[in-house]
């Protein structure tokens, strides 16, 4: 299929699981894989039922979602059944928004920033230089091309309640809102782009602030949610926005807020396109920050659910598919 012929009318929430490789690190502990992908869109969780002999003991839970993406799933085959979609809706004057979700270490930066250390920098893009890839070709179709679009790129990372700017060396930024509820993110960089080269740059500069200088910058990347986004402006004003999401690990869904946030963010999805008053977008800077983008006529949103696939996460990976399963 190509990029046009997504209706944007379809569905608004598309939820979707990946499943990682077990790592070697797990190899060598003998952990074992308890996650199968039967298809297209279920999963099977096989819940060890004792700890004594976990083959004899496996009890299986299915899971159905829109698309379940097994470990040998590259980033260009996640991208195209869950963010592409969306693309479009941006040039069509909607609001995108793509949520990666799961434990730390379940590949959501993987999925989402991909991995530029290697030397393949082709196979390696991940959702956010797809989707800028996308971008790029759409912006040139002779549906488009005459609007006069502009694409900016900004890159934000929200850590204790707290916006910090990636692109700018981490600077702390203030959150204002007008009566009117427009939320404003003050001094926030937003970087004029002209090519996936360009976006592919920000996002190793932001990514290398994000993660390094800290001696808790794991822990700390590991609390924080990333967001990038892809701004496309007529004449400077807003025509449409990509917010592709790398959330904070969720293993932590015991603490308090933590549940405050998937609440929210839960709300925040299940009400897009309707104006819902109730939703107190502002008890988290994330649903704060992003809230034009569920409240518009024409939003759309994924969810990608990334588990780990050993018995030694499965208490996190049943959260998770508990989690991401309500959506579907
Ligand atoms: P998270 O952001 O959820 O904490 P990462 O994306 O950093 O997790 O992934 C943890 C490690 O696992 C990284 O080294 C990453 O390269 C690797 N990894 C994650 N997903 C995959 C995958 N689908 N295939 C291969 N390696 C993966
Ligand atoms: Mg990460």
């Amino acid at each position: 299929e190509t990029l046009m012929d997504v209706n944007v009318e379809s569905d608004r929430i598309c939820v979707c699981v990946r499943k990682r490789p077990l790592n070697k690190k797990e190899m060598a502990k003998k952990d074992i894989d308890v996650v199968t992908i039967p298809g297209k869109g279920m999963l099977l969780f096989h819940e060890p039922k004792q700890k004594v002999d976990l083959t004899k003991y496996l009890e299986n839970q299915v899971f159905h979602f829109d698309y379940s993406f097994d470990d040998d799933a590259t980033n260009e085959l996640v991208y195209r059944f869950s963010a592409r979609p969306l693309v479009k809706t941006i040039f069509e004057g909607g609001m995108a928004t793509c949520f990666a979700y799961g434990q730390t270490g379940s590949g959501k930066t993987h999925t989402m920033g991909g991995d530029f250390s290697g030397k393949n920098q082709n196979s390696s893009k991940g959702v956010y230089a797809l989707a800028a890839q996308d971008v790029f070709t759409l912006l040139k179709h002779k549906r488009y091309s005459d609007l006069d679009l502009c694409t900016y790129v900004t890159f934000f990372e929200i850590y204790n309640g707290k916006v910090f700017d990636l692109l700018n060396k981490k600077a702390p930024l203030r959150v204002l809102e007008d009566e009117k509820q427009q939320v404003q993110v003050v001094g926030l960089k937003e970087v004029e782009v002209s090519s996936v080269d360009n976006v592919i740059k920000l996002i190793e500069k932001g990514s290398a602030c994000r993660t390094s200088g800290q001696t808790f910058a794991n822990a700390q990347s590991s609390r924080s949610h990333a967001v990038l986004q892809v701004i496309l402006r007529r004449h400077k004003c807003l025509h449409g926005k990509f917010s592709l999401v790398d959330l904070a690990g969720n293993e932590r869904v015991f603490s308090s807020l933590f549940r405050k946030y998937t609440y929210l963010v839960n709300e925040c999805i299940r009400s897009l396109g309707k104006n819902n008053e109730h939703i107190p977008f502002r008890m988290s800077k994330l649903t704060q920050v992003l809230r034009d983008s569920f409240i518009g006529e024409n939003s759309r949103t994924c969810m990608i659910a990334m588990i780990s696939p050993g018995m030694s996460s499965c208490e996190y990976t049943l959260n998770t598919l508990r989690y991401a399963y309500r959506y579907g």
